[in-house]
């Protein structure tokens, strides 16, 4: 189906076709006629399914009528969990309204308020946020809600996960009732699902629409994913070993601590193999210079913790390494999100160590299949990981 029948503008369509799509995705073709007809809509999709445009367009086409607005005024908000994604959803903005006359800003903590002050007093058509900032310039009176047509909570899960889910109910209080909400999330958990009660607490009765693309059990499926068992301590020579025989382009490498991030890119190094990280210690400024060199291809292997990665999107991403297992099913499947995506094909390889078999278990028993098991000459385990069990419970959940 062309983007034609979904009744966008051909302003929109042309943008579109300059990126380089030539036909919606399903969360787009179920999305978009939905939220054009002005319902609230909570939806269950990951990262990698097209769901930014899937919001943003129909927030373009509806708010792209001439309006003038008043100083420090916005129309429409989309909170996001972290600055890279408010970037990354505002570069789209920015390509998808190219054609058309409408003023975008992203806002996000870590940088200089004053400068985002002065661009908000004109006001903005549609604002891009992180819950804290947002929150710092409504308390500053820098910015006021009463022209609010649209609001949207992009990976409201992540952002839940992250601790802003106070922070996101006291920014929804402000806000004028007679608007539209969206809500797009990874998973519908049950803390999701009360936030979107919330959410939508004064939209017209019943109007809420539930729309599901990612079933519970299916990671992306173009990803193969396969993991390794390993040994604590011979992990760091066994990702040189990979990257140097198997002859790895790139890869995306996540582990679960600043400091393991730091030195991991020193023991690469004492291997010839240059590697940078993100992780929280690092600047805003650091983040988006590493994050661009590994966009690029200059740098080849990134090492980030699991916060500082999320929402980022990469492009064509065709490896993500688990060096170390998430603690959470719901992590591994957003990380795994970040390779193949939009229909590219991906590998995403997992280190799993004898001590992460409850883990190992919960991430299987969440994909509803067992990982395939591979082994790599010369690092075979000492202590071996047992025989999964699909689907375990924790004793904690039983
Ligand atoms: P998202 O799930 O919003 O993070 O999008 C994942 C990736 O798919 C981004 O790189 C988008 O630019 C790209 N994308 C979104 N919609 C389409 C489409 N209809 N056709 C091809 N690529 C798309």
């Amino acid at each position: 189906m062309p983007f034609s029948k979904l009744g966008l503008k051909p302003e929109l369509i042309s943008a579109l076709t300059d990126k380089g799509y030539t036909a919606p995705t399903p969360i787009q073709t179920q999305s978009i006629p939905i939220i054009m007809a002005g319902k609230d809509v909570v939806a269950a999709a990951q990262t990698g399914t097209g769901k930014t445009a899937a919001f943003v367009l129909p927030i373009l086409q509806k708010l792209n009528n001439g309006h003038t607005l008043r100083g420090k005024r916005i129309r429409s908000l989309i909170l996001v969990p972290t600055r890279e994604l408010a970037i990354q959803v505002h570069e789209n903005i920015e390509a998808y309204s190219k054609n058309i006359e409408l003023t975008s800003m992203a806002m996000y903590g870590g940088t200089d308020i004053d400068e985002q002050k002065r661009r908000l007093i004109n006001g903005v058509d549609v604002l891009v946020a992180t819950p804290g900032r947002l929150l710092d310039m409504a308390h500053q009176r820098a910015l006021h809600f009463d022209e609010l047509k649209v609001v949207v909570l992009d990976e409201a899960d992540r952002m839940l996960d992250m601790g802003f889910g106070n922070d996101i109910r006291d920014i929804l209080d402000r806000l004028p009732h007679e608007r539209q909400s969206l809500l797009f999330s990874a998973t519908l958990s049950r803390d999701v699902e009360d936030l979107s009660v919330d959410l939508t607490e004064y939209g017209p009765n019943g109007d809420v629409v539930e729309i599901r693309v990612t079933p519970k059990t299916e990671a992306a499926t173009s990803v193969s994913q396969w993991m390794i068992g390993v040994d604590k301590d011979t992990r760091s020579a066994l990702l040189s070993h990979l990257i140097k025989e198997e002859q790895w382009d790139q890869a995306l490498i996540f582990v679960e601590q600043k400091h393991v991030a730091a030195k991991l890119v020193a023991q690469l190094a004492k291997r010839d193999i240059e590697a940078d990280s993100i992780h929280g210690d690092r600047s805003q400024a650091q983040r988006e210079h590493v994050l661009n060199r590994f966009k690029s291809g200059e740098l080849k292997f990134l090492v980030a913790t699991g916060v500082a990665a999320r929402g980022i999107d990469i492009g064509k991403l065709s490896r993500v390494l688990n060096y170390d297992l998430p603690f959470k099913p719901e992590e591994y499947i957003h990380r795994i999100g970040r390779t193949g995506r939009a229909g590219a094909s991906g590998e995403a390889i997992s280190f799993v160590t004898w001590g992460d078999f409850k883990k190992l278990c919960a991430i299987e028993s969440r994909l509803d299949h067992l990982l395939e098991r591979r082994e790599i000459e010369g690092f075979k385990a000492r202590k071996a990981v047992p025989i999964s069990i699909l689907n375990y419970v924790p004793k904690s959940q039983r």
